[in-house]
């Protein structure tokens, strides 16, 4: 018999949680509720400048109001470091990644006097990528003994080895809906992300190693998220394949918007659940508000 679909909601308390992250939180425990699967919810908590205890208490609060449950114990990232390291050695010792200790200023002057000021997917400069894979780093900087510096991947290098190893699997499967409306099978396209970084100087890891690493370890089999993430699932696929890890079903859904059309974000508080339910809101005006209403008495 084939192991019980594993599903999972991982909200990072840097701020409130919002219509939109219910919205994300309600369809997925749906999902995984009608696929007979579990549910397991994640604190993304690796950020230490931006993350809070309170709000971690909060976010645990609305799930629980929302009248979700999910397995125990909780995993938060902070707590497993060393498991982001053991990867992070791994593409050390394949060679994948490079130390950097540029900051995103030297970054921005060096592609401007470079005339490259391409931006990746979501809009952040692209470190400039090499002429071919193997090639030195383009703009090398002297690296003080015992300064903290970043681990960027060498792009070119990880995405030539990672087609190599797996051939023609070169894809993931998105069983939702990209922001271009892309479903099915997704050709990989990992090389308009530069040389991202994956262990940030001051945390020692970054949100896209620590999500590859997780799924893997809770054997996340499905992940339902926003739209905003649909081009880093690239990035995420790629690293699967180069730590051997399996390939989860992607379901990216749209993200909420206000009246104006724009993202609702973690620092409006007026569509926090937190304001919401102090307006005098339920759980199942909640649902019905994010269109999962006729399910609601299922969750
Ligand atoms: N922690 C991320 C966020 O709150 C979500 C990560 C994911 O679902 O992959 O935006």
């Amino acid at each position: 018999m084939n192991p019980a679909p594993v599903f999972r909601f991982a909200p990072s308390p840097s701020g409130l949680l919002h219509l939109g992250h219910a919205y994300s939180a309600l369809s997925c425990h749906r999902a995984a509720r009608e696929a007979g699967g579990r549910f397991l919810l994640r604190i993304e908590d690796i950020d230490h400048t931006r993350c809070r205890p309170e709000f971690e208490r909060q976010i645990l609060d609305d799930l629980a109001w929302l009248g979700l449950s999910w397995e125990q114990p909780v995993r938060r990232q902070s707590e497993h470091m060393a498991d982001y390291e053991q990867a992070l050695r791994r593409l050390r010792k394949m060679e994948l990644i490079f130390p950097c200790p540029a900051s995103r200023r030297q970054i921005a002057e060096r592609a401007a006097r470079a005339g490259a000021e391409a931006r990746d997917p979501d809009g952040g400069l692209i470190y400039p990528p090499r002429s071919s894979p193997g090639d030195p780093d383009p703009w090398p900087l002297p690296i003080t003994p015992g300064e903290a510096v970043s681990w960027r991947l060498d792009m070119g290098r990880a995405a030539a080895l990672a087609q190599q190893m797996t051939g023609a699997e070169w894809w993931f499967d998105e069983q939702g809906k990209g922001p271009a409306g892309e479903h099915g099978r997704q050709l990989l396209d990992p090389l308009v992300w530069g040389d991202v970084v994956l262990a940030r100087r001051d945390i020692g890891t970054s949100y896209h190693l620590s999500v590859v690493v997780d799924d893997a370890l809770q054997g996340v089999s499905h992940v339902t998220r926003g739209q905003d993430l649909f081009a880093a699932t690239h990035i995420h696929r790629l690293l699967q394949i180069l730590l051997e890890l399996p390939r989860p079903v992607y379901h990216h859904h749209a993200l909420v918007r206000d009246e104006d059309g724009r993202r609702l974000s973690k620092t409006d508080r007026d569509t926090s659940l937190k304001s919401l339910r102090e307006q005098g809101m339920t759980p199942a005006e909640i649902a019905a508000l994010c269109g999962i209403d006729n399910h609601y008495d299922n969750l």
